[in-house]
């Protein structure tokens, strides 16, 4: 049985390693860990510093959005962390950043292309973009939805990233290759026009990703 000590420890260590990437920073971002075992996940708390987050200030809530341990807050964005859990039954673990180069795409409503073949391997293709929608409600969710489809990352407009993955492990890879292809993206603007790789180069690559990391 896995128990909720476990789930915990699991998400504490995963913040930090996070944070100390320089993924996400204090007050900002948030992650989420599914308990396999019934419809419930543990989320981060709102207003976390990451450096002082410890296993007792972690919110553990039912998979319709209801806190279980009373008398906490949980991070602002839970309700778009439960409706994913509800929509993506294979997803163990929700990563969102405000990470720099990918906000700065959702700033212009630019998605990333796909344009390295590992993206389709580990994301399941092009890192699309949502419809803005306002921070902390169930709008935002539903549109992290539409953004992310059957893939593992999306652009949130005008806010950062949400990444999915069917393991921690792939969350903690997934949110990073976001930021990265973002970066190396932005780049590429910059010094030409990037050549985006066409399906008859890549659709190898769909079926590795849909059996070895679709979530
Ligand atoms: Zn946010």
């Amino acid at each position: 049985m896995v128990k909720k000590e476990n789930l915990c420890h699991e998400i504490v260590k995963l913040a930090k390693l996070i944070y100390e990437k320089g993924l996400i920073d204090a007050w900002e971002g948030n992650i989420s860990i599914r308990n396999e075992e019934k419809e419930e996940f543990f989320i981060t708390p709102s207003q976390n510093n990451y450096i002082n987050l410890t296993e007792d200030k972690i919110v553990h809530m039912d998979l319709q959005g209801r806190i279980i341990s009373k008398g906490k807050k949980p991070s602002s964005e839970s309700k778009m962390h439960s409706l994913i859990y509800r929509n993506r039954i294979k997803v163990h673990c929700i990563i969102h950043t405000h990470s720099l180069y990918s906000t700065l795409l959702s700033i212009v409503h630019k998605k990333i292309p796909i344009i390295m073949e590992e993206q389709i391997i580990l994301l399941g293709g092009s890192i699309d973009i949502s419809e803005f929608k306002v921070a902390h409600t169930e709008e935002i969710g539903n549109a992290a939805l539409i953004a992310l489809g059957n893939k593992n990352a999306a652009l949130l407009a005008n806010h950062g990233t949400i990444v999915c993955g069917k393991t921690v492990e792939h969350a903690i890879k997934f949110a990073e290759l976001t930021e990265k292809l973002a970066k190396i993206y932005w780049g590429a603007l910059q010094i030409g026009e990037p050549h985006i790789l066409l399906e008859k180069d890549y659709k190898d690559f769909i079926e590795d990703f849909k059996k070895n990391f679709s979530s």
